[in-house]
């Protein structure tokens, strides 16, 4: 079978002297990794474009990055949301709307997770260490990608708990906002030992699992659990498109 297309967002940086337009690289191999072929879209893209990106798409993948601008969900930004991009805010909130339209599974990560949160109406904490205080660092300031630093514990008969194989887990952790307000259509499946909302999941439609820490970076071993997400994904994406595969399956 062929394998499904993965669309994942992208970032703008500049890196040495010149802005430049891609992916952190574990992105890209975590999902060859699951299975699927990603296919990296640049925020400079326009909203506009989402259909057409999607177009040939099975998943969708939301990436971490910047904050979301909180004029998005209603909040004046706190001293410490800086950097927000939102041409990239307003690009992934029309690739959600579209891919939720046409049933294709989401895995959000990150920022991803907040932006599904957002797109559904929920809130954000914007900056946790002044807004939530409390015993777990959720910063991971100066921590190499896969330190694994605080654990997870996830709900029973999720959709995550069986892309992972496990119902609890120690993530790494790279974040300074966090779910507020849960928006609806989204369950929590997902926490840290302080109340911190660390995974959901849609309670309708296509499969679409959101996690706040970084999957991306621990797939190396071959029975991470982190690796069952994005298998998960492209498992989806083959339930999601069920004529493509028989014609696929019978040659046509
Ligand atoms: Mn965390």
């Amino acid at each position: 079978m062929t394998p499904p297309r993965v669309l994942v967002t992208g970032r703008v940086a500049a890196v040495e002297g010149a802005e430049r337009t891609g992916v952190n690289a574990a992105y890209v191999r975590a999902t060859l990794a699951g299975g699927g072929v990603p296919v990296i879209a640049s925020p400079l893209l326009p909203p506009e474009t989402a259909a057409t990106l999607l177009e040939g798409a099975d998943a969708l993948l939301l990436t971490g990055g910047a904050d979301i601008a909180p004029a998005r969900y209603g909040a004046a930004p706190h001293p410490t949301v800086t950097d927000v991009q939102p041409d990239r805010d307003a690009l992934e909130l029309a690739l959600f709307a579209e891919a939720r339209r046409r049933g294709l599974p989401v895995l959000a990560i990150c920022r991803g997770l907040q932006l599904v949160n957002v797109a559904l109406g929920g809130t954000l904490w914007q900056d946790l260490p002044s807004e939530r205080p409390g015993p777990v660092d959720h910063r991971g300031a100066g921590l190499p990608r896969q330190a694994r630093t605080h654990d997870v514990t996830v709900g029973e008969g999720t959709a995550l708990a069986e892309a992972l194989g496990c119902r609890a887990l120690r993530t790494n952790s790279f974040h300074h906002q966090a779910i507020r307000d849960l928006a609806t259509g989204l369950r929590v499946c997902a926490t840290a030992a302080d109340g911190v909302i660390e995974g959901v999941e849609g309670t309708a439609g296509a499969w679409c699992v959101g996690v706040q820490w970084h999957p991306e970076e621990c797939v190396d071993a071959p029975d991470a659990p982190d690796l069952g997400l994005f298998r998960a994904l492209t498992a989806a994406a083959r339930g999601a498109h069920p004529a493509r595969s028989r014609r696929i399956r019978s040659g046509v």
